[in-house]
């Protein structure tokens, strides 16, 4: 029989469908420094993650029992996947799964901020009964999504997510990116009908000047922010800006001094630089609206992850 581990959770719908075709899984929590001695233990031939379990070269080289590594969601930063690949392991990961997830948050980020809601969830348990007329004035200049433009800045699977939405609440749409062109941007709607928007490219610093939020979906490079004080610069006063993405895309430095000077209006950060202890001065801005890197993390999104995970194994397997 088929040992696998997910080390890292998998949903009930991906356990069935490997075990119908007749492997074994263990769902359980192995700590790192337990891992090898595990995996040898056990015989796991497939070892599965999400972002926090590493597979690193002391796991690859001292585990021979290992044929293939699967990382539920896109970034694969915490596995030496070329390393694995010249052992002769597999390597697959889920790249589309997550996609619209991390594009709703977007949103749920944007409509909060124009309206400052995460500013007003953190005053009103304290001071809403005391100072409630204080707190009406201090949230009463809020603004529409309607008609306003959204710059999207690398327009691989999520950008255009996030187009497509976008779209939809009416609004105007720029992008950049360093490869893609153009990308035709498909809604369906509720009645079954179907409109296709071809959205052309930009270069970086149109997109910047001429919206009125930027939002960053492109992978981390070398550790370089993308988004700076030149950047920054040529941005409309009174923006907003959103990662989603990586941490280090936007230096927070800038940022917070960008927040402070009010050349940008607000911020949303689901991702740090020094994850999982970001900044404590980036945590106490009133002007940010936070999440703890759940981008990808919706139950519809943990789901799609395991079925495609499973179906890869499955395949791998010539068990269909
Ligand atoms: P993708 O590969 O489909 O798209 C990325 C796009 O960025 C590509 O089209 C690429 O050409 C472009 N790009 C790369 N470098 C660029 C640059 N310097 N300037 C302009 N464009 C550039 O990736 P995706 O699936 O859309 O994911 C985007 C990012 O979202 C990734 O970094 C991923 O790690 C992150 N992500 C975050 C979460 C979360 O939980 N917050 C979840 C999933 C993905």
């Amino acid at each position: 029989m088929i040992n696998i581990l997910a080390n890292d959770g998998i949903p009930e719908i991906a356990i069935d469908l490997l075990k119908d075709k007749g492997f074994k899984v263990t769902n359980e929590h192995i700590n790192q420094d337990s891992l090898l001695d595990s995996i040898n233990k056990n015989n796991y031939e497939v070892i599965l993650v999400r972002s926090a379990t590493k597979i690193r070269k002391d796991i690859i080289d001292n585990c021979p029992s290992i044929k293939l590594i699967g990382r539920g969601g896109v970034g694969m930063d915490n596995i030496d996947v070329e390393y694995a690949i010249d052992k002769g392991i597999k390597v697959i990961n889920t790249p589309k799964a997550s996609s619209l997830s991390v594009a709703e948050l977007v949103f749920a980020h944007l409509f909060g901020m124009v309206r400052f809601l995460h500013d007003s969830n953190r005053k009103m348990p304290m001071e809403g009964e005391k100072d409630f007329k204080k707190l009406k004035k201090r949230y009463s200049s809020g603004r529409e999504l309607y008609a306003k433009t959204i710059g999207i800045i690398g327009f691989g699977r999520i950008g255009q997510e996030v187009a497509r939405i976008a779209i939809g609440l009416g609004m105007n749409v720029l992008a950049h990116d360093k490869t893609i062109s153009e990308a035709n941007i498909s809604l369906k709607f509720f009645d079954n009908s179907k409109k296709t928007f071809t959205i052309v490219t930009d270069p970086l610093n149109v997109v910047l000047e001429k919206s009125d939020f930027i939002t960053l979906h492109i992978p981390k490079i070398d550790g370089k922010a993308i988004i700076s004080a030149k950047e920054i610069k040529l941005m409309k006063t009174g923006a907003g800006i959103i990662n989603t993405s990586r941490g280090g895309l936007i230096d927070e430095d800038i940022l917070m001094f960008s927040l402070e000077k009010k050349k940008l209006a607000y911020a949303a950060l689901d991702v740090y630089n020094n994850e999982p202890s970001p900044s404590i001065h980036l945590l106490m801005q009133d002007n940010i609206s936070l999440t703890p890197h759940i981008g990808a993390a919706t139950q519809e999104a943990q789901e799609r992850v395991g079925i495609e995970l499973a179906e890869k194994i499955i395949k791998f397997y010539n068990k269909e």
